[in-house]
């Protein structure tokens, strides 16, 4: 092999992790090592995703550079990120929760991923924290992906067991088969308020609990809406439709009082429990939208465009440097002024007292002009470079 393989990274589902050197070029790698059934070999779906996936390429969607395929397993080289979301929640929150502008910046990114893969025609499936990867640049890349579908199941049918439990959609969850984008809409809306609060937003121990969970925030929805998901199950058709507790809804500024109102805004758009109200990752409207549907179904630029109207990292930071540079010029102004009056004080006093033949006067000290105070040194995150590539977006 090219590669060299150094300390493993960590343990997925159906493959170990391990950081690599490249030998021709010395490139840190990241190896996904899967091991075969010496019996079945290489699914021809993994085979499929995986040429898929090569072609993803995207500043916010992990590469893959090569696959590796021997008779005993697979090896797929990615471009190697850090850590994952879930680790540097952990290392750089606030008992988990993120600052606000590295919420946005992170928001951001993982939105734009999951737009173009969504325009690639590829669903993720698996979005969760430890599914996003965070480079030293402060890039978020959606990884392992496609790779629960390519693994798990036939390509035309889709098993109701995706999406690890706490990302879950509701329709996922009631049984739906037909899901398509909007299941990695909601994961996404969870891992936001995660970012926020630093706790996942719905922690169920089963698909029930998880339902419950879900219902006990949003409220629990119109009995014609449960029905009609339900009713996209194949095998709820028989069933009588199950009964919940009416819970109603809880405000999200309530369960996250630090969101600000267009992260509220955001979130309310992405975790809707009705997969055709959720935010869609369509690009533009086409000219065949009616505008009833446009009002009804909102955009993913919209979500962006609200996310990007929040200061951005680099407008925040200059504005504040800007407004500790005015004070502090006003300061130093003040300062030598005051050290004029004072001067001019004592000459005065001097000269008084030396006209009337009265001992000198002795005038107190006069303050000595400090110099400008320390700048206030904003605390900075080792990792959290802002893109530049986001630079001035607004
Ligand atoms: P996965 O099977 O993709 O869930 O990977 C298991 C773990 O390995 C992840 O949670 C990461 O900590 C680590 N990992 C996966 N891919 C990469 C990568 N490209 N660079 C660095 N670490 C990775």
């Amino acid at each position: 092999m090219n590669y060299v393989q150094l300390e493993k990274l960590g343990e997925g589902t159906y493959a170990t992790v391990y950081k690599g050197r490249s030998r021709a070029t010395n490139e840190i790698v990241a190896l996904k090592e899967i091991h075969l059934d010496a019996e079945e070999g290489t699914p021809s779906t993994a085979i499929r995703e995986i040429s898929l996936m090569k072609e993803l390429k995207h500043v916010n969607i992990v590469r893959l550079y090569d696959v590796i395929h021997t008779e005993t397993k697979l090896v797929l080289i990615f471009e190697y990120c850090e850590r994952d979301l879930k680790k540097y929640m952990d290392a750089h929150g606030d008992r988990g929760a993120l600052d606000p502008m590295t919420v946005r910046s992170f928001m951001y990114q993982l939105l734009r991923g999951t737009a173009f893969c969504h325009e690639n025609r590829v669903l993720h499936r698996d979005l969760k924290p430890q599914n996003l990867l965070i480079n030293r640049k402060g890039e978020l890349k959606l990884g392992d992906f496609g790779l629960a579908r390519a693994f798990g199941v036939p390509v035309n049918t889709f098993s109701n067991e995706v999406v690890t439990l706490w990302y879950r959609a509701p329709d996922v969850l009631l049984g739906s088969r037909t899901y398509s984008t909007s299941i990695d809409v909601w994961s996404c809306g969870c891992i936001f308020a995660e970012m926020i609060s630093g706790v996942p937003l719905f922690r169920g121990r089963d698909n029930q609990d998880q339902l419950l969970h879900i219902m006990r925030i949003i409220g629990t929805p119109d009995e014609r809406v449960i029905r009609r998901i339900m009713s996209e199950s194949g095998e709820s058709q028989q069933q009588p439709p199950k009964q919940f507790p009416r819970y109603p809804k809880i405000p999200f500024q309530q369960v996250l009082p630090k969101a600000h109102p267009q992260a509220i805004d955001l979130l309310e758009r992405l975790l809707q429990f009705d997969p055709a109200k959720r935010i869609t990752p369509r690009r533009r409207c086409s000219t065949h939208t009616s505008p009833q549907a446009r009002r009804q179904y909102p955009f993913l630029p919209l979500a962006l465009s609200r996310l990007l109207s929040l200061p951005t990292p680099h407008g925040h930071h200059a504005a504040q440097q800007q407004q500790q540079q005015q004070q502090q010029q006003q300061q130093a102004a003040q300062q030598q002024a005051q050290q004029h009056a004072a001067q001019q004080a004592q000459a005065h006093a001097a000269y008084l007292a030396q006209a009337q033949g009265m001992p000198q006067y002795q005038a107190p000290p006069i303050p000595q002009a400090q110099g400008a105070p320390q700048a206030m040194v904003m605390p900075q995150h080792q990792y959290m470079t802002y893109p530049q590539q986001y630079a001035g977006q607004r």
